[in-house]
């Protein structure tokens, strides 16, 4: 699952294998990826750029392209990124392809058909993808318990899916906050603003741990170059419904909350 482990490592192979060279355009196999402009003005505006910087927000990936523009990608589930020579086949989940300098092309697959692009002048792009909207990123040193504490205080929604709202907080996807909560020891169905700022510590501890961990292993998903990454799906809690906890022994339970499918443990969870 794409989630920001998966994410943060395409940023960092994007950044060390793909910033500095230039794109040569972009197509589109299936023009519904292209969010914005439409795929043929968006070929256009991206050919001939150089790639400058590339970076992550939340779970969009960002590369700032000569010029003042910026492209978006979102892998949403599935997406993936593959570098690949010049010419490389294209197939059914093949969304879009990019041009490289150097001879080789950037492909975005999907199995699902959902990942998106889009490109334009970076505030334009800010503007449209409601980026200024996001929550402080997880991992920024700057973001402590207290500031976790002032984004939940009164918010009576359910605690899990408050905390994968990425106007919340940018960086937690649905397994990694089901994991998350489970090392904090909280209960995901309790209401948001319930936590005390003991909790909240912890809780804000127990998700740098492991979205850190994920990002250590590069992830569950293949990476630029095809490589799968180390980190698991099913870590402790996730995916692991009817065994026991790893923790307590409790039989791991999974539920809904809201569409989200949750795991938890009844026992040591509170
Ligand atoms: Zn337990």
């Amino acid at each position: 699952m794409a989630e920001v482990p998966e994410v943060e490592t395409l940023a960092r192979d994007l950044c060390a294998l793909v910033v500095g060279r230039r794109l040569s355009g972009a197509r589109a196999p299936l023009p519904e990826a292209v969010r914005f402009p439409e795929p043929a003005a968006f070929g256009a505006l991206v050919a001939g750029r150089r790639v400058e910087d590339a970076n992550r927000r939340a779970k969009w990936l960002l590369c700032d392209l000569e010029g003042g523009v910026t492209l978006a990608m979102h892998m949403m589930l599935h997406g993936t990124l593959r570098l690949l020579p010049t010419g490389a086949p294209t197939d059914a989940q093949t969304m879009v392809v990019f041009g490289l300098d150097g001879g080789e092309e950037l492909h975005l697959r999907d199995r699902k058909g959902f990942a998106r692009v889009a490109a334009g002048p970076a505030a334009e792009v800010a503007a449209r993808l409601r980026l200024d909207a996001l929550g402080p990123e997880l991992l920024d040193p700057a973001f402590d318990a207290a500031g976790l504490a002032a984004r939940l205080v009164g918010r009576r929604g359910v605690l899990k899916t408050t905390l994968v709202d990425q106007k919340t907080l940018a960086g937690l996807g649905n397994r990694d906050a089901d994991e998350s909560l489970w090392e904090a020891r909280i209960d995901p169905r309790r209401k948001a603003g319930s936590l005390t700022l003991d909790e909240i510590a912890r809780l804000l501890a127990g998700a740098r741990a492991v979205v850190e961990e994920g990002i250590a292993l590069r992830g569950t998903m293949t990476d630029l170059r095809g490589v799968r990454g180390g980190a698991r799906q099913d870590r402790k809690i996730y995916g692991h419904a009817g065994e026991p906890c790893p923790r307590c022994g409790t039989l791991i339970a999974r539920t809904f909350l809201g569409q989200l499918i949750t795991h938890y443990c009844p026992g040591c969870q509170v």
